[in-house]
């Protein structure tokens, strides 16, 4: 019939073959959470992880940060064999740890040690969400007071890179006392004149905003992160109150106080470079 000629239609689904399927490899797109733009990872990988339609930041894993930031060549890690125990025999904890560590290659969430920015030499920590939600036991208070303790020792800056669930919960106690151990150690390091600045990516929530995340001489934020203590419908459920458009964003905690710059990610290295820069007193920072 003539008509077929015009209404030509599939009747057949295409299916990728195994061969096709093959060709893209999985991991190599990633979608935005924020706008749902799927772009290649090498793509994203050249923006620094940063969507390039709607400026979403992507988490970054501790070593990518480290990258980014340190002079190439130029960073020493402190206590890398630090590994948490179960202290609680919390059931799970001990397994859970173990499949983060194969995930993440790292034994813990949060990585610290020494290098230099733009030729600055500082001590730095980084926190890791693949590593139970960067949360914060025994050995992550540890290492953070370790390094803001070196920074004492050798008159360097610190510069904590936070993202973090919070306390973590297979700790108790224990955890939350990492809260007040870590701003222990940061007031010694207020004391003798050295500078800390923090920044804070998406997400820094629970005991590490209500800690040492929040206690920089300079608070520094990454566009869009979020950032509080608890959960808004816990506070509007405690405060009997609507909570504001944009409550515990960056640039809602700029507007309010509590932060003092919004960084793009990549204009970051520059900022810090520059703030080190003007901190700088004839060889002691
Ligand atoms: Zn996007």
């Amino acid at each position: 019939m003539l008509k077929d000629f015009f209404f030509k239609q599939k009747r057949f689904a295409t299916i990728p073959s195994e061969h096709a399927k093959k060709d893209i490899p999985e991991g190599r797109v990633k979608k935005c959470e924020h706008c749902g733009t799927i772009t290649f990872v090498k793509e994203l990988e050249k923006n620094l992880y940063v969507c390039s339609t709607c400026d979403y930041h992507f988490a970054l894993s501790a070593p990518e940060r480290i990258k980014m930031i340190m002079d190439q060549g130029h960073f020493f890690e402190y206590d890398s064999d630090l590994i948490s125990s179960d202290p609680l025999k919390f059931e799970g904890y001990t397994e859970k740890l173990k499949s983060d560590m194969r995930k993440s290659n790292l034994n813990e969430a949060v990585v610290t040690g020494e290098g230099t920015i733009g030729g600055f030499p500082v001590v730095i920590g980084v926190m890791d969400t693949r590593f139970r939600m960067g949360s914060m036991g025994a050995v992550v208070g540890e290492k953070i007071a370790r390094a803001i303790e070196r920074a004492v020792i050798k008159r360097y800056p610190f510069i904590m890179f936070s993202a973090s669930g919070g306390a973590r919960m297979q700790e108790g106690i224990i955890s939350l006392m990492q809260m007040a151990k870590t701003s222990a150690a940061l007031a010694k390091l207020h004391q003798e004149g050295i500078l800390f600045i923090s920044v804070l990516t998406n997400p820094t929530t629970g005991g590490v905003s209500a800690s040492f995340a929040s206690l920089g001489d300079i608070n520094i934020a990454e566009p869009g992160a979020l950032i509080g203590f608890a959960g808004p419908r816990v506070i509007e459920q405690i405060i009997r109150q609507k909570l504001p458009e944009g409550f515990q964003t960056s640039e809602f905690l700029l507007e309010h106080g509590q932060l003092d710059l919004i960084v793009h990610r990549k204009d970051l290295k520059a900022t810090l470079n520059q703030l080190l820069d003007l901190h700088m007193v004839k060889g002691r920072m």
